[in-house]
């Protein structure tokens, strides 16, 4: 495609080797991008960096990194900044929920003080702290030390990883879902904030995919048969099934080009068409 001015351009993809960002990753790289996988997993992000460099001989290069841990994020980029040059690009792609956050039922059913332990009451705060750290955290930081490079040459784009939980919580998950509504949030205020350095900040929102992190809210591990949950999520769904990792790449093309050059601040649903269904 003409017009994208993505060619040599340095991408960092935290959380590159996990299931939705090795696959952006590598759809960076077949426009012609510099891909840095970076992730607390260095044998796997070595090993999509490989796969990158074969399937579409552009360099790449995996290198392990915790996005909640300034220093690491600092030595890295300064890997990053011997190798390839300046960063261009930020796809916060590290996140994901823990079931120490999520709750066993969806609702409270009647009035009994008895038994809460599997509601709201039942959930440990440290796993609330966990995937608020995780998710939001773990999107400032990175922004903080990648985005200096991003100012620096007056250009730019930040691509935030969000979710459907974001407009509206899901149940069972209070923590990852405000963590993301957070991350919307700080989309639009980074976005406003560097509106006038010319890097931009916007954010995408997948609908359900099937991935590690949910499995073992979707799938029932005996029948291997999808959960109520799954029917539920299936059924919300207009489109009638989930989204896979390559649906999210034409998006996050248009959002780090020039096809996209006077977008910023916004969150784009990926979805199949859940967010825009009453469920009637
Ligand atoms: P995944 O578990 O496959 O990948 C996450 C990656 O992040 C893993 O490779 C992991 O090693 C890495 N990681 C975890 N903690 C890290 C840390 N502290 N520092 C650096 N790396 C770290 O997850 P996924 O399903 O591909 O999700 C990717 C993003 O998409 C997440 O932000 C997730 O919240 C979001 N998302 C997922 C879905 C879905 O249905 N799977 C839907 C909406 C949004």
């Amino acid at each position: 495609m003409n017009g994208l001015n993505l060619k040599d351009k340095v991408a960092v993809i935290t959380g590159g080797a996990g299931i939705i960002c090795s696959t952006l990753s590598k759809s960076l790289a077949a426009q012609g991008v510099k891909t840095v996988i970076l992730d607390l997993n260095k044998d796997a992000a070595i090993k999509v960096a490989k796969e990158i460099e074969t399937e579409f001989k552009t360099p790449s290069i995996g290198l392990s990194a915790n996005v909640l841990d300034k220093a690491s994020l600092e030595a890295v980029k300064k890997e990053i900044n011997d190798k390839f040059g300046t960063i261009d690009i930020l796809v916060n792609g590290a996140g994901g929920n823990s079931p120490a956050a999520t709750t066993k039922n969806e609702i409270i059913e009647g009035t009994s003080t008895e038994n809460l332990e599997d509601t709201f009451f039942g959930l440990k705060i440290e796993g609330f702290d966990k995937v608020f750290d995780l998710n939001f955290k773990g999107t400032v930081l990175p922004s903080m030390v990648f985005g200096t490079d991003l100012i620096g040459k007056k250009s730019g784009s930040i691509v935030n990883i969000s979710s459907m939980n974001s407009y509206r919580p899901l149940t069972k998950i209070p923590a990852y879902s405000a963590a993301k509504a957070a991350i919307n949030n700080f989309t639009q205020w980074l976005a406003v904030h560097f509106a006038k350095t010319g890097v931009r900040v916007n954010a995408i929102a997948p609908g359900f995919l099937l991935t590690n992190q949910n499995r073992f809210l979707l799938i029932d591990e005996k029948s291997g048969g999808m959960t109520p949950r799954g029917n539920k999520i299936i059924n919300g769904t207009p489109m009638g099934r989930y989204v896979v990792p390559e649906e999210l790449s034409g998006t996050l093309i248009y959002l780090v080009s020039d096809l996209s050059k006077a977008v910023t601040g916004i969150v784009i649903p990926v979805d199949g068409g859940f967010s825009a269904y009453s469920g009637v």
